[in-house]
């Protein structure tokens, strides 16, 4: 596969360069010239096989020639977990994809991103430096996923005062390699630092960048390889028409998705479920994009007033806004509908989820009330652990989801940040004092 930036067909990189430097040098995002057609791989994929079985098959396939002998040993290493498809109910089902290291979704596209990186970075002498804007739970995935890997350092940017507090210890108590800034602003403050760092001219001479957001390249596409192993769990379960519901903030996650389809997964179509940052819901309404300000609410991650991922959706589409919107439906969610979802889905089936996963619940409920989708199923993707979120879901339920391990280790150690301002200059001053080359 060859990528190219949205901005401009002829900048062009092998999926390693793409992987290594994140972020096209004009500002764009790299992007699949073309798509595969993988129809008939997917059509013969083994439903008992393991979920990391799967992958190996996918991603031979797809990056096969850039890892070589290493491909198998790329996604092993990866994928110590998996994600778990289960029944709701009322056409619903859910795909739990909160049980890797950080208990959220991200863990995935981060795990894949830190394998690959290691495996490119090997005997290069190579020192890669990692910069990661984040609501929250994108830090604590990048944080547990490149944790001590050799050759890279990585620096977090997350807002102050706008993460849980079991967020926060999870960015700020890694270290090691991992370094978090605790910026004085908002989301969108520390994802366009992060942008304006990579378009610096000055800074990339003397320091490796490279993003694990979701506009790398090596996070995004391993997110497709969910969406193709639950399709291969319905099949063995004679379901044939079924959208994918995916609660979305960057659209990282539901771009993941379109991807999948692009090289042939047979999906009826996909929900963008938001809550009331709603950008991309009104796009897929009226036409028109217009980013604004993000606005606070109960499901954080999805906090997002310009989704990075809205260039590459467009680009899939040729920015064809009739295509694209047959294919994706927008619900938003409020936070009192994201609350009831909550309570109801508590009382009725006794199961906890967070607030990302309810808006994703809601959206399903309201598309399948709404647009008649027979009896097609709906598998919404659960992003985060309810643990995660535990104020906002104890106060929806009455009750308190049980605690994994791995989160109540965090909340034990000791926090260290580093405050900044939402500047670009203090920012950029940091990062040439702390991993600027003498040379
Ligand atoms: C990041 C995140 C989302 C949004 O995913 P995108 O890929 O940014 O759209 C949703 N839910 C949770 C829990 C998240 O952490």
């Amino acid at each position: 596969m060859r990528f190219a930036s949205t901005r401009n067909p002829s900048l062009q990189v092998d999926f390693r360069e793409a992987v290594l430097t994140g972020l096209a040098p004009d500002g764009g995002l790299y992007h699949p010239i073309e798509q595969p057609d993988l129809r008939s791989l997917f059509l013969g994929l083994n439903p008992e096989a393991p979920f990391v079985d799967t992958a190996a098959v996918v991603i031979e396939r797809l990056f096969g020639d850039s890892f070589g002998a290493d491909t198998d040993s790329v996604v092993r290493r990866a994928f110590p977990f998996s994600p778990a498809l289960v029944p709701l109910g009322d056409q619903i089902d859910i795909l739990e994809l909160f049980h890797g290291p950080s208990c959220a979704f991200k863990d995935f596209g981060a795990s894949f991103l830190a394998s690959a990186m290691e495996a490119f970075l090997a005997g290069t002498g190579d020192r890669a430096v990692i910069l990661t804007a984040t609501s929250g739970d994108t830090g604590s995935a990048v944080a547990q996923a490149f944790h001590n890997r050799p050759n890279i350092e990585v620096v977090l940017l997350y807002p102050s005062g706008r993460v849980s507090r079991l967020q926060e210890q999870q960015l700020t108590t890694v270290g090691d390699n991992v370094t978090a800034l605790e910026v004085a602003g908002s989301f969108d403050d520390c994802q366009r630092l992060v942008k304006e760092a990579f378009v610096d001219s000055e800074l990339r001479s003397s320091v490796r960048l490279t993003s694990a957001n979701s506009i790398n390249l090596g996070r995004l596409l391993p997110q497709a390889l969910y969406y193709i192993y639950a399709f291969a769990l319905l099949r063995a379960r004679m379901i044939s028409e079924f959208y994918f519901c995916v609660p979305s903030g960057n659209f990282g996650n539901l771009t993941a998705g379109i991807l999948a389809w692009s090289w042939g997964l047979p999906v009826s179509g996909f929900i963008a479920a938001t809550n009331v940052n709603d950008v991309v819901p009104d796009y897929l309404r009226t036409g028109t994009y217009s980013p604004r300000a993000s606005i606070q609410t109960v499901a954080n991650a999805m906090d997002v007033g310009d989704p990075s991922n809205f260039e590459r959706m467009l680009a899939i589409f040729d920015a064809d806004h009739a295509a694209l919107s047959t294919l994706v439906s927008g619900v938003v969610a409020t936070d009192d509908q994201i609350r009831a979802t909550m309570r109801q889905v508590y009382e009725d089936k006794g199961l906890f989820i967070d607030p990302h996963t309810a808006a994703g619940v809601f959206g399903a409920q309201s598309f399948l009330a709404e647009e008649g989708a027979g009896d097609a199923t709906i598998v919404t993707l659960a992003t985060a652990h309810p643990a995660k979120f535990v104020e906002v879901v104890e106060e929806a339920c009455g009750a308190t989801p049980p605690l994994p391990e791995a989160l109540a280790a965090a909340l034990q150690r000791q926090k260290h940040s580093v405050p900044i301002a939402a500047e670009s200059t203090a920012f950029k001053q940091y990062l040439l004092k702390h991993y600027g080359s003498h040379d």
